[in-house]
């Protein structure tokens, strides 16, 4: 897809964006300046992230998430394998762990877009 000057649209993926870590607005800039830390503005479009917060949204996402993968997997292994207890908690508490971590800054960056593209800017509170 062109425009009439024979540039190319940019297509808006706000989600996409936000689950890698970009600003849900341009996709361009960096939305978090640590693990989960934002940055207080975007540094392309100047987008005021101070404005924008998560809550505990993330967390209850990746938590149902990961429990569900976690505990059903653990579940699978017991029936089929009968391992001991200690083999269970050596795989399955790692996992699990590595799981949250991983899902974590996804989901916050994800539920970030989501109120940036439904909410607008707002004056920070
Ligand atoms: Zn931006």
């Amino acid at each position: 897809m062109s425009d009439a000057g024979g540039g190319r649209f940019r297509q808006i993926r706000p989600f996409l964006w936000g689950a890698t870590g970009r600003c849900a607005r341009c996709g361009k800039g960096r939305l978090f300046s640590g693990f989960l830390k934002l940055h207080d503005r975007c540094a392309s479009c100047d987008y005021n992230l101070a404005t924008v917060d998560s809550g505990d949204g993330p967390a209850v996402f990746v938590i149902l998430i990961a429990g569900f993968i976690v505990v059903f997997a653990a579940l699978l292994t017991e029936v089929m394998f009968n391992p001991p207890v200690w083999v269970d908690l050596v795989i399955w508490l790692p996992a699990g762990v590595a799981l949250c971590l991983g899902l974590l800054r996804p989901m916050k960056g994800l539920m970030i877009a989501a109120q940036m593209r439904n909410c607008g800017e707002r004056p920070p509170l």
